[in-house]
């Protein structure tokens, strides 16, 4: 619709999805979230369920109450924004792709979708039908964004954190800081050796192992110098984000554990 409103896109037609059946359907289950392409984020914004709580987040970071009630998260993963505010989180907790057309389903992992700024593997005669997180239900799950101010703002950087107790996983989302959505693996690797050494007993991280999550996070960025922030302010916020998301999500799993 931007582009539209700038000139830049003058399409022939318009095809509306909100009637296609079961484009907005919304489960979660015991292996994971199926999120259909027509669910919009006003719903996502208040859905309570556990498993949705870094979209929940993420989806009230989301340009305004008007834009949340129509904007869905089909079409954010469609326009391919390394800015879009689903992929943090959607990149760390693994997720699949669901590309329909009429010969059927394709599925693509997420980190494979997106090609660069506005582009994807999307074909002209596909939709995005759905996208699917497989997650367990006892999952930690945050996001952060960094903008000018705290709505309505494109982000400078976002990070979406998912560690999966159950399945002893950790995943870490950028957004904003490359040309794609980014995964942090290396600090994946340590946080996860960290909270579940091979040697037995679960440890909660020391504060110099959070910093060092943060340092391996802030090294994944491959971020620009542009009119919204430099790469090295990008690269320290980045940090921060791993840092203070790491520190909520050993928070919330020490209260759970004493509740
Ligand atoms: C004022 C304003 C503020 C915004 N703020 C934010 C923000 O804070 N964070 C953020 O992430 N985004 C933001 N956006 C961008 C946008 O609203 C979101 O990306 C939104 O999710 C787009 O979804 P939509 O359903 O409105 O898609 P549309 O705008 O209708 O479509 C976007 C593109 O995706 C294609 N498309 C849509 N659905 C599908 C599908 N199922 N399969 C294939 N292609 C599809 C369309 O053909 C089009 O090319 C903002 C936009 C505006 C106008």
């Amino acid at each position: 619709m931007v582009q539209v409103n700038y000139g830049g896109l003058r399409p022939d037609g318009v095809i509306d999805l909100s009637d296609v059946a079961g484009i907005d359907a919304l489960t979660c289950g015991a292996d994971g979230v199926s999120i259909g392409a027509g669910v919009t984020f006003a719903r996502l914004a208040d859905d309570p369920r556990s498993s949705l709580a870094g979209l929940a987040v993420a989806a009230r970071a989301v340009a305004s109450p008007q834009i949340r009630s129509v904007a869905t998260v089909g079409g954010n993963i469609a326009t391919a924004s390394p800015a879009g505010d689903t992929h943090p989180v959607l990149a760390a907790a693994g997720a699949v792709v669901d590309l329909r057309s009429v010969d059927g389903v394709r599925e693509v992992p997420y980190g494979e979708f997106f090609l660069g700024p506005g582009h994807s593997v999307l074909a002209p005669d596909e939709v995005v039908w759905r996208v699917r997180m497989p997650v367990s239900t006892d999952t930690s799950q945050h996001f952060s964004k960094i903008g000018t101010r705290n709505a309505m703002v494109i982000s400078v950087a976002s990070l979406g954190l998912v560690v999966d107790w159950r399945q002893r996983t950790v995943g870490v989302g950028l957004g904003s800081v490359g040309p794609r959505p980014l995964r942090a693996p290396a600090a994946e690797e340590f946080l996860a050796t960290s909270l579940w050494p091979p040697s037995g007993d679960d440890v909660v991280p020391e504060p110099w192992a959070v910093a060092e999550f943060g340092r391996l996070v802030a090294s994944a960025a491959t971020p620009i110098d542009d009119v919204r922030g430099t790469a090295d302010y990008r690269r320290h916020t980045v940090r921060v984000m791993a840092q203070r998301t790491l520190t909520w999500a050993l928070q919330g799993r020490r209260k759970q554990e004493t509740a």
